[in-house]
């Protein structure tokens, strides 16, 4: 193994694991449980308030070895933690693999997992966290400009701002025309997606567009066939914008190719 693969194989180790513990805040945030939040003070059980040590908050792990029940009351927990964790943790060693090891990989993983956070916890509130957005949107934009800056390159971060700011404007626009067929939440979340996506190419970009447009058309099938009504049927546009983004940044998808940089 080189030294330059042993670097992106210690940062995808390391952002993993990172990846994995965010999973799991992300999990309470988004269905409220817990009587002591993660943020002060220890965690608990959300069934029985017994205070849970070190060893049962490793994400994944604890839950196999826990065989999925709480130590005190026996209750079962919940397989939407190690599946959170597991997708967390995956997106922030895939993101890294693709990648390599650099400080533009970096905020390719935050981004990416600022964008998750964002849409795991859509999934259930229906509602797009403002503090997660502002938090991604300012760590997203110093982390790339620390990026160009350390590179001397401008060119994708100018780019990737591009990409934000028409975004940004093409929401709007939908938002002002639809009355309501796009979100308030969504409006802030389309510069945050296609930063990251201008930043690696206008194919890219283009590439996330189309995946999410895909994402969305999938869920609204999936979200028809379970209400049996067509009509009606509230679309989890954040969640399929992160599934596009998350996606095109990971496989590294360039479409059309002559629009890679
Ligand atoms: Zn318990």
């Amino acid at each position: 193994m080189s030294p330059a693969q042993l670097d992106t194989l210690a940062m995808a180790l390391v952002l993993g694991a990172v990846a994995a513990n965010l999973g799991s805040f992300t999990t309470v945030v988004a269905h409220r449980e817990g009587t002591g939040s993660t943020l002060a003070g220890r965690s608990r059980c959300p069934k029985c308030s017994h205070e849970l040590s070190a060893r049962d908050l490793i994400p994944i792990v604890s839950w196999v070895l826990l065989r999925a029940k709480c130590r005190h009351c026996h209750r079962p927990i919940p397989i939407r933690y190690p599946a959170t964790e597991a997708a967390f943790a995956a997106i922030a060693a895939g993101v890294t693999i693709q990648h390599g090891a650099s400080l533009a990989t970096l905020a390719l993983v935050l981004t990416c997992l600022g964008v998750a956070m964002a849409a795991r916890i859509d999934l259930v509130t229906q509602t797009l966290p403002n503090p997660i957005l502002a938090i991604t949107a300012m760590i997203g934009i110093s982390m790339f400009s620390l990026a160009a800056f350390a590179d001397a390159n401008w060119t994708d971060l100018i780019r990737g701002l591009t990409a934000a700011g028409i975004a940004f404007v093409v929401a709007l626009t939908v938002y002002g025309l639809t009355r309501g067929g796009l979100g308030e939440g969504d409006v802030k979340f389309a510069p945050l997606i296609w930063l990251p996506l201008g930043w690696l190419g206008w194919g890219a970009a283009f590439a996330g567009y189309l995946v999410a447009a895909g994402v969305a058309l999938i869920f609204a099938i999936t979200i028809a066939i379970r209400q049996r009504r067509w009509r009606g049927v509230r679309l989890p546009l954040g969640p399929a914008l992160a599934s596009g983004v998350i996606l095109v940044v990971i496989a590294d998808l360039h479409w059309p190719a002559e629009l890679s940089r």
